[in-house]
């Protein structure tokens, strides 16, 4: 079996902590299955800013670029809030970005049984909830040209943005989405206001499509995406997978990630064209309240190396045992700090990834 070619880019804050965490599931697993990992491991952002002077090194880009996955903590933190703008350590995950090419933006919502009463809504709601959006991250609003603040010269300015997306760049992220899909429940939503906009209406008709040409065996749907905000809160259950634009998906992405209620728990990843490597971090930042307390949650950057494994390196297996022996810690009533619940134990960072490779290896006993 090939190696699997993986850079580590801890970052800032917890980053570190965390990633410390991932590495540990890695060991477990080199120990324990057939997979093998180079880990090749960097400094991305401030702390890139320190070792090199800029937020991204050259020669951190090129190792990314040959790897099969990239698992990052966090960036950015106070001791970098005074820094030239253009080398601030966000600056270094926008640049990872757009060389990558990582135009399509995965974020689920799960809900774990044991953290049902973490979610804002009622529990029948949300139990067993299992949606993925899929959101444009190169495109739309956020790039177009013309852009910017003129001044109109009788006292008033004016801004303003171009919400542009081309046939290619719909069908891409398009295709991204169903064929996800076919692995799920075969389910795509897509969302546009294609009612009151051009960039919309053919979005719309580039998916229908596109769906008509390869994938008519995937059930789908069309929804305003004011409409798909309310029903993600109304019936969020009807979803599998949506699909939408970079503004939309800005939006809708972080609303339904809340309906899971805790954002210790929640990962994401970023790909680009077929055979590139993908990128895959946490939705949380760097938590410089917390750095180096050991009070970091660490189930948002194992989980998203579980996404690494199911959608870069082709091993859905083992992604299905991290994430069951996520839910059996959390069945456990092991918590960290960020989802404690009456009636459960709180235990620190390093112990959450330790609870999690004692669940892997209970787990393979009894599959034994
Ligand atoms: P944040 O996500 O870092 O923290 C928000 C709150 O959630 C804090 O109270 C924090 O303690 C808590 N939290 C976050 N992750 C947690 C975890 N894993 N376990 C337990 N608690 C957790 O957002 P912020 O405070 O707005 O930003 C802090 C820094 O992170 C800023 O410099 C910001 O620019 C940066 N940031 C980076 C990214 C990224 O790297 N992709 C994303 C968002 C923010």
């Amino acid at each position: 079996m090939s190696m699997h070619k993986l850079v580590l880019l801890p970052g800032d804050g917890i980053g570190p902590e965390v990633m410390a965490e991932v590495r540990k599931i890695i060991g477990w697993l080199e120990q324990n299955t057939d997979a093998s990992f180079g880990a090749w491991e960097d400094a991305l952002g401030g702390a890139s800013i320190d070792k090199y002077g800029v937020p991204l090194a050259d020669e951190v880009l090129e190792a990314c670029r040959n790897a099969d996955a990239i698992i990052m903590g966090s960036v950015g933190g106070p001791k970098w809030d005074g820094v030239d703008y253009n080398i601030r350590p966000e600056a270094g995950l926008l640049k990872l970005r757009k060389e990558l090419d990582l135009f399509a933006n995965l974020r689920p919502a799960i809900v774990f049984d044991a953290l049902v009463d973490a979610s804002t809504l009622k529990p029948e709601i949300v139990k067993g909830l299992d949606i993925l959006i899929v959101r444009e991250l190169t495109g739309g609003v956020y790039f177009g040209e013309p852009r910017g603040i003129e001044d109109l010269g009788n006292g008033e300015r004016r801004g303003f943005n171009t919400q542009t997306y081309t046939t290619s760049e719909i069908r891409r992220v398009g295709a991204v989405a169903f064929e996800l899909a076919r692995k799920r429940q075969n389910r795509v939503c897509s969302a546009e206001k294609a009612n009151v906009m051009e960039s919309g209406k053919l979005w719309r008709e580039e998916i229908t499509k596109l769906h008509g040409e390869k994938y008519d065996d995937v059930e789908l749907s069309h929804m305003y995406a004011d409409n798909c905000a309310m029903q993600l809160l109304r019936n969020p259950q009807q979803f599998d997978v949506i699909v939408t634009d970079n503004l939309f998906g800005d939006i809708l992405s972080d609303e339904a990630a809340m309906l899971t209620g805790s954002l210790g728990m929640l990962p994401s990843a970023s790909l680009g064209k077929p055979g590139t490597p993908g990128l895959y971090e946490p939705v949380h930042g760097s938590a410089p309240d917390i750095a180096g307390q050991g009070k970091a949650n660490p189930l948002a950057t194992i989980l998203s190396f579980a996404m690494a494994l199911r959608y870069s390196l082709n091993r859905g297996d083992l992604a299905d045992r991290i994430e069951t022996a996520a839910q059996d810690v959390l069945s456990q009533g092991l918590r960290t700090a960020d989802i404690m619940a009456d009636g459960c134990k709180e235990i620190s960072t390093s112990e959450m990834g330790d609870a999690l490779v004692s669940a892997l290896t209970q787990a393979m006993a009894e599959a034994a």
